[in-house]
């Protein structure tokens, strides 16, 4: 007997028969004699039109009042599941998050979890109920309804998980999987089996679609396995994001492949090579809350240097205008160049750390391809470049190719 926790998203539960789907995978797993509680979002679209109704009210709607309207969208399915479950003969009762005390801080709408408490749950599983908890809510040491922000059903699923030291926590979503790489880039690209939870957060460009970054972060912190699976199809054992000490099997080196078209590349020629120099560079780029992705700088050759970083493009524009108006005369540097058709390719995996001769193969597959490489990062787990967009899908598919992600591992 195992105790699981099952979230289910709006398109999961987004009309009564959907709803009955649920049901019917509850009570399978129930006739296993597991133990569980379910999450669920509000129906799908519901949280949107709550969002706009307060609007219609307010053009900027008081923090604490939006919380209280929004929360409704999982009161409203948390009751009508646990209906449905007694309709199919189980014993089931729901939970707002204040009922069974998610205490959260009182930052409203973005709402952080502070503590649960799980006894009453843990009552009713003795007792045989499955517990039907609501997904994005809580409530803070004033009493008051607060949300975890856009998407935060996922992070209530993995805290009530971590809470109850659950076996697993199960995402149900509209994908099966978390994927190789983009399967539209690429059709050979798998579903995994397993990843582990820092692949998971380095492969945030395909993942995040698939889960809450917050919610995986959570995971990691309280070591909650985590399955992402689809709820539209019976069968599928999904993707579990995994630690890696628990990895008792042979791992393929590369777990995956990802990009990101988004990337614009600046390189500011001729800098002074003292200290300083990067922040000086940087802090007006930070300053006007541009991101910056990756960072170079050259080695110093007579007095002076190159340095170069990325931007998402949307930002290229802006950071241009800092570093040609604010920064190249004011340290003396020879010229700003950019390029606003880059893109990021990276090769993700903890094999990586045991495994030498990643990057050459990387490299040499690229250069197979005549595709040439503009800047390289590298983590302990990750290897990143920047190319021409132009090349991006070419990139993507031999790199996918050379490291057999096309294969089953072995
Ligand atoms: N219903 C909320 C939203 O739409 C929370 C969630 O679905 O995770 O963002
Ligand atoms: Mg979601």
């Amino acid at each position: 007997m195992a105790l699981i926790v099952q979230k289910y998203g709006g398109t999961s539960v987004g009309s009564p028969e959907r709803i009955k789907n649920v049901v019917r995978r509850v009570a399978k797993y129930k006739a296993l004699g597991h133990q569980i509680v379910v999450v669920v979002s509000a129906m799908s679209g519901e949280t949107n039109r709550l969002i706009a109704l307060a609007k219609e009210m307010q053009a900027q709607p008081d923090p604490r009042e939006l919380d209280m309207v929004v929360s409704t969208g999982e009161q409203v399915t948390v009751g009508l599941v646990s209906m449905g479950l007694m309709q199919e003969g189980l014993k089931a009762k729901s939970y707002t998050g204040a009922q069974v005390k998610i205490t959260t801080d009182s930052a409203f709408t973005k709402a952080r979890i502070l503590s649960i408490d799980e006894q009453n749950i843990r009552t009713d599983l003795a007792n045989g109920y499955v517990v039907v908890v609501a997904g994005f809510q809580g409530v803070d040491n004033e009493g008051n309804i607060t949300t975890l922000g856009r998407g935060g059903s996922d992070t209530t699923g993995v805290a009530i998980a971590a809470a109850l030291h659950a076996d697993e926590c199960q995402i149900y979503t509209d994908v099966d999987g978390v994927y190789t790489t983009d399967p539209r880039v690429v059709p050979e690209a798998r579903r995994l089996k397993t990843i582990t939870f820092e692949e998971m957060l380095e492969m945030a460009s395909l993942g995040s679609k698939v889960l809450q970054i917050r919610a995986v972060e959570f995971a990691g912190k309280y070591k909650v396995k985590l399955r992402v699976l689809s709820s539209f199809e019976e069968e599928g054992d999904g993707t579990l994001i995994t630690f890696e000490e628990d990895e008792k099997m042979e791992q393929a080196i590369i777990s995956g492949i990802a990009f990101n078209r988004d990337e614009a590349k600046i390189t500011v020629r001729g800098v002074p090579d003292k200290p300083g120099i990067a922040y000086q560079i940087l802090g007006p780029v930070s300053e006007a809350n541009v991101d910056v992705d990756m960072i170079i700088q050259n080695v110093g050759v007579d007095g002076s240097t190159d340095f170069s970083f990325t931007v998402h493009r949307n930002e290229f524009d802006k950071a241009m205008d800092i570093l040609k108006n604010q920064v190249q005369s004011h340290i003396g540097a020879r010229n700003v160049v950019g390029d606003n058709k880059t893109a990021k390719v990276s090769v993700v995996g903890v094999g990586m750390r045991s495994h030498v001769g990643i990057a050459s193969k990387m490299f040499r597959t690229l250069a197979e391809e005549g595709i040439n490489i503009q800047m390289i990062s590298t983590s302990e787990i990750k290897i990143s470049v920047v190319i021409d967009e132009k090349y991006l899908e070419l990139a993507v598919r031999v790199l996918h190719k050379a490291f057999d992600l096309d294969q089953e591992p072995a």
